[in-house]
């Protein structure tokens, strides 16, 4: 997760607010200016940036600053301090480059725009860009529902 240039330094406080050690993994849902918008500056302070391939290229294709360096493709894993957070794909759902981002210890699932306004707007988001979101993404829904907490 990342947001606009403009908010970073107040992302960087409330980090700060919480732990002294420095930002060292950004995992970007996708690739819309308000989630990826601040990985130059994030990439700039020696964070690592991770996205799915798809997000990766469609900010290469619209030449976007702040690419990041590491892709994955269905599932990602990062392991800090014992605690795994988790960035799966199913599939196209409000872009082609979607990962919802799973904290397993805490039950809490971020979903990025795939879970804008407390619902899960696949249909919306087909709609919208004329094309359907994949069947496993569809399926995923029942899982991501069963999280404790959802952050869109
Ligand atoms: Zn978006």
């Amino acid at each position: 997760m990342t947001v606009y240039p403009r908010d970073v330094l107040q992302l960087q406080e409330k980090v700060r607010s919480v732990t002294d050690r420095p930002i060292r993994y950004v995992l970007n849902t996708h690739q819309h200016p308000d989630h990826a918008g601040g990985n130059a500056t994030l990439l700039a302070a020696n964070a690592q940036i991770l996205m799915h391939k798809n997000a990766r290229a469609n900010m290469a294709e619209r030449k976007m600053p702040g690419l990041p360096p590491i892709t994955c493709a269905d599932e990602l894993a990062v392991v800090l301090d014992g605690k795994e957070v988790i960035a799966h794909h199913f599939g196209r759902g409000h872009t082609n480059g979607d990962s919802v981002i799973y904290f397993p210890s805490e039950k809490v699932l971020h979903a990025g725009d795939l879970a804008r306004h407390s619902a899960i707007p696949v249909r919306a988001a087909a709609s919208k860009s004329g094309t359907r979101p994949s069947r496993k993404l569809c399926n995923s829904t029942t899982s991501i529902r069963s999280s404790r907490d959802m952050v869109p």
